[in-house]
């Protein structure tokens, strides 16, 4: 089975019917490169920058997060690379940010992702620069984390585009056309208001896995109630396919990178939403893009909205595993 899959490694990821799905890759650590491009990835959809950050006593400084990031884009060879800034906070901690920020009663509603990073703008303003001057090498997006409302992708803007015009008084090559600027849909008030957003963002990537942990008020890492978090609730399921649709009237690239995107059994619900473009574990790279390869966009469109008429995730979860697309 797993010569199989590799076999698919050089296949093109297209549905059944023709349509073109970009497979792109999670990356967390830059060891996990060899396997993003051994199983296909078209792309870095989600580089988790907090790698940078870790397991150092101090803040890395510009030029040492440039030389990180650089290498990276580079070893991509022109495939585009997501680069999402600092999300630090929470559950995520770095030895060097301790001492600033205490974290707070309930470390996921508190200072977390861009709130950190606007609170902390020169956090911002050295990964802004490190990551513009990475995209000299190759097609770079820029990602903001833990995103609520419109004016933080505002504020976000104004630091970028200072930012790029101080980098280019230095004297530092930076491209002409900065490169596009978006937001993690993964707070339920960004999904609900993507519209809103839509003026701000040049792409949404929708983080699943947080979503749905505001969602539904529930934290995976608390045992007591883990085995409630469902990102099939309908309520979940609503907010990404509503994003989705927004995201294509108005012609904003959009992607799903948290775990759910890596999850066979969802392809059919994401392409029939609409999406056409998925980011995971490289793991899960094959087996996505054997699924979807089977599929047949309208039939998953007719699929999709079946679901949506359930109330019941059980059901959903059912209902998926029945879709076979080999008719
Ligand atoms: C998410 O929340 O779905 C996501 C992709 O971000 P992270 O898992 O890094 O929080
Ligand atoms: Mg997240």
């Amino acid at each position: 089975a797993r010569d199989k899959l590799a076999a698919l490694r050089d296949v093109p990821s297209a549905t059944r019917d023709g349509v073109d799905i970009d497979l792109h890759a999670n990356i967390e650590l830059p060891i996990e490169l060899s396997a993003a491009l051994e199983n296909g990835a078209t792309g870095i959809g989600l580089l988790r920058s907090e790698f940078m950050f870790m397991n150092k006593d101090y803040l890395p400084d510009e030029d040492e997060q440039y030389e990180e990031l650089a290498d990276i884009v580079k070893r991509m060879d022109g495939k585009p690379v997501t680069i999402r800034t600092l999300d630090i906070g929470g559950e995520k901690l770095a030895v060097a940010l301790q001492s600033e920020i205490a974290s707070g009663p309930n470390p996921a509603l508190g200072l977390r992702g861009i709130r950190l990073s606007l609170r902390k703008s020169e956090l911002l303003e050295v990964q802004f620069a490190a990551i513009l001057r990475a995209s000299l090498h190759g097609p770079v997006r820029v990602l903001i984390p833990m995103v609520v409302g419109v004016h933080e992708m505002t504020r976000a803007r104004q630091i970028y585009e200072t930012v790029a015009k101080r980098l280019r008084k230095e004297g530092h090559a930076i491209p002409e056309t900065l490169p596009p600027l978006g937001a993690m849909i993964e707070i339920p008030a960004a999904a609900i208001a993507i519209d809103t957003l839509s003026r701000e963002c040049d792409f949404f990537a929708i983080g699943t896995n947080d979503l749905t942990q505001y969602t539904l008020a529930i934290d995976r890492t608390d045992d007591q109630v883990a085995g409630l978090y469902d990102p099939l609730n309908p309520a979940v399921l609503r907010l990404i396919r509503d994003v989705i649709r927004v995201a294509g009237e108005r012609d904003i690239p959009v992607s799903v990178c948290g775990e759910m995107a890596g999850d066979p059994r969802y392809v059919p619900l994401f392409i029939g939403f609409g999406l056409r473009n998925l980011s995971m574990s490289p793991v899960n790279l094959l087996p996505v893009k054997q699924r979807l390869r089977r599929l047949d966009t309208r039939n998953s469109h007719h699929q999709a909205n079946r679901v949506m008429e359930q109330w019941d995730s059980a059901r959903i979860a059912m209902m998926l595993d029945d879709f076979n697309d080999l008719a």
